[in-house]
């Protein structure tokens, strides 16, 4: 679904990204790894058309990357939530939906779903700038999915929701895995990068190592994930 194919990124004389390559299969929870810093929102943004590389090529769903098309796939949710504090949640949802040209008929039924789905029915018809951060969060994810993508890209989706919302939520993307979504997740959490079929971590934008986290625990021959990562070359800042 996601192919990037030696990309690398400079931001002036800095280098964040040194020729990534990964390819990211449908129907799958791929994860990306890392400290802050790594490079993992960069090359987010580069895989939803939001920047473009100094080198090297990205496909989603078999595009380069940015065409309308393929970004019409993607759900994407930001590390910094873009919404409208003077609006109520639904009409947040509502906003974006009629970006992507949904009916009326279906828009209400994804707003009902998406609000669901992410525990915030009852506060839909508050307005965005009284909700808490976790809210904030949750709003984002729900209208990431908002218009059924095949392709959700999420950058840090729980960062300050409640641990039983969180494994909600994780339970869900499992769900949407199983209907055949593909879905790109950035965590710190090893708990949450457990939960992924295939990881990648990151540091000082190169791919340190990657795998099933099953088959990177038998490759370093430790019993969990933040163990491949220090001896995979990461560090504990
Ligand atoms: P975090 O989880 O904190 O967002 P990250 O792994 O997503 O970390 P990036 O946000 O991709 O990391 O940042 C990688 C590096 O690129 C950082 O050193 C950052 O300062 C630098 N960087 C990112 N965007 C820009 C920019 N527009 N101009 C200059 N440097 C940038």
């Amino acid at each position: 679904a996601i192919r990037i194919h030696q990309v690398t990124k400079n931001f002036g004389k800095k280098n964040v990204l040194k020729d990534i390559n990964l390819s990211i299969s449908p129907g799958q929870i791929y994860g990306l790894i890392g400290p802050s810093g790594s490079g993992k929102t960069t090359l987010i943004k580069i895989i939803v058309g939001m920047d473009v590389p100094s080198k090297g090529d990205v496909q989603v769903l078999n595009t380069s990357i940015p065409n309308l098309k393929a970004l019409q796939n993607i759900g994407y949710m930001a590390q910094s939530d873009a919404l409208y504090p003077e609006l109520t949640g639904e009409e947040n949802m509502a906003f974006f939906a009629s970006l992507f040209k949904l009916k009326k008929s279906v828009q209400k039924e994804r707003i009902v779903y998406a609000a669901n789905l992410v525990d915030l029915s009852s506060h839909i018809s508050k307005k965005v700038g009284t909700y808490s951060g976790g809210m904030k969060r949750r709003l984002s994810l729900a209208i990431a999915l908002i218009h059924d993508p095949q392709i959700l890209i999420l950058d840090e989706p729980t960062v300050g929701i409640d641990p039983e919302l969180r494994l909600s939520i994780w339970n869900e993307l499992i769900q949407l895995k199983k209907k055949g979504k593909t879905i790109l997740v950035t965590t710190h959490v090893m708990d949450e990068a457990e939960k992924c079929d295939y990881l990648s971590m990151v540091r000082d934008g190169m791919i340190l190592t990657s795998g099933s986290p099953s088959a990177l625990k038998a490759q370093y021959n430790v019993s969990n994930l933040e163990e491949v990562f220090l001896k995979a070359g990461g560090t504990n800042s």
